[in-house]
């Protein structure tokens, strides 16, 4: 089978022209971050922000001109803007001194503004009234699982719920809400989210097959959340829960900067808690002044299946006892429990699929937890989370 390799996907870019400076886009230095990964290829278009709406068909040009090389199975190419390094609170600028946030085509909207002197410039999403992020220090503690069923429960409360996938690294959405195929895209420009057990989805994993490997470098994840706030048709949203990358490195500070999060809801395991990962989450939204509105233990004890006896195989109240030390609310104790994997893994999450469990009870009263916070957040910040 034909492979590809770096230098065959840049003579291939070099064949598209910028149409306003000139040149291709190799020649005049734009390319970046270019990933090339079995027959999967990434990389980066550095724009200058206010054009950034308008080179849309540039991108698209990009993607075209690589896909036709033999080899190639995939091609993802987002826009990123150059400006200014923010300056925040002392946090390192993601990207050593650039700030890549990304300024993906945008259609029509002042999207591609250049950052306010105070600090970055947040993407628009508007008609969405509040984005929560669902974030943990480090991957496999039940991240996404939680993001599920905290979206799923929030709809079941009442509310209008979209779920955002950022975890590109791994997407896994699709099949935790067993949802497969593509969004279409009726006029060309926006996208409609997928839909199923009354939330609307958005997961790179729509767009690129599962077993897809996705090396993404820090600012391509941003562009690529980028692209799903602002080209997605997302409608009137009382929430919208965003699935983050695991971890607390650059993407994920990028993310917290950009995004205009209303709060994040940490997920961590006892095991997670004992090593401060946790801890890390939690100090990365400090930094980044968004609040926590609380932490999660995933995992926290084991219920046998059987005669449903508890075991606390970890040490058991750690993550109730550090949100406490650290002031942060204590949203409830999840169990290992093989039906709660079972459910999210075949695409059925236990909020759906057994809403009289006690477990589906103890997501919706946490859904409810961070409803209700939400809703005072909104008052106390006022435009802040308004987004206009
Ligand atoms: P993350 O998003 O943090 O990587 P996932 O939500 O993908 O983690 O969960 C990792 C695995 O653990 C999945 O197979 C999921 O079904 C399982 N899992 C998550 N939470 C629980 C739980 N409370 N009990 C049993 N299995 C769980």
């Amino acid at each position: 089978m034909a492979t590809v390799n770096e230098a065959q996907v840049l003579d291939a870019l070099r064949k598209v022209a910028d149409p306003d400076r000139g040149s291709d886009i190799v020649t005049l230095g734009m390319i970046s971050g270019l990933v090339v990964k079995g027959g999967n290829v990434g990389f980066s278009i550095e724009v200058d922000p206010k054009r950034g709406p308008a080179l849309e068909p540039l991108r698209q040009a990009a993607e075209r001109a690589v896909d036709a090389l033999p080899g190639v199975t995939s091609v993802t190419a987002v826009l990123t803007a150059h400006r200014p390094a923010p300056t925040l609170g002392g946090a390192k600028a993601p990207g050593g001194g650039h700030d890549h946030a990304g300024h993906g085509h945008s259609h029509g909207s002042p999207a591609a503004r250049p950052a306010a002197a105070a600090g970055p410039t947040k993407i628009n999403v508007p008609g969405v009234g509040a984005i929560i992020a669902v974030a943990s220090g480090k991957g496999g503690v039940g991240k996404s699982t939680t993001a599920v069923n905290l979206a799923l429960a929030l709809a079941a409360n009442g509310q209008r719920v979209g779920l955002l996938d950022a975890d590109i690294y791994g997407p896994s959405l699709p099949r935790m809400m067993g949802i497969s195929g593509k969004p279409e895209s009726p006029d060309g420009k926006m996208l409609t989210p997928m839909q199923n057990y009354g939330v609307k989805v958005m997961s790179m994993g729509f767009l690129v097959a599962e077993d897809t490997p996705m090396i993404w470098r820090g600012p391509m994840v941003m562009g690529a959340i980028q692209q799903m706030l602002r080209d997605v048709d997302w409608g009137q949203l009382d929430v919208l829960v965003v699935d983050m990358p695991p971890g607390t490195g650059d993407a994920q500070l990028t993310m917290a900067q950009n995004v205009p999060l209303a709060g994040a809801v940490i997920v961590s395991t006892p095991q997670d808690i004992a090593l401060l990962d946790a801890r890390k989450g939690l100090n990365m939204f400090r930094r980044v002044d968004v609040p926590v509105l609380g932490i999660v233990e995933n995992m926290s004890y084991f219920c046998c299946p059987n005669c449903g006896h508890r075991s606390h195989i970890f040490s058991h109240g750690g993550a109730r006892d550090e949100a406490e030390k650290l002031g942060v609310d204590f949203l409830g104790e999840m169990p290992l429990d093989i039906v709660i994997r079972e459910t999210s893994d075949n695409g059925t999450p236990i909020v759906h699929a057994k809403p009289d469990s006690d477990h589906a009870r103890l997501y919706r009263a946490m859904a409810l937890r961070v409803w209700e916070k939400i809703k005072a957040g909104n008052r106390r910040t006022g435009p802040k989370i308004v987004i206009d």
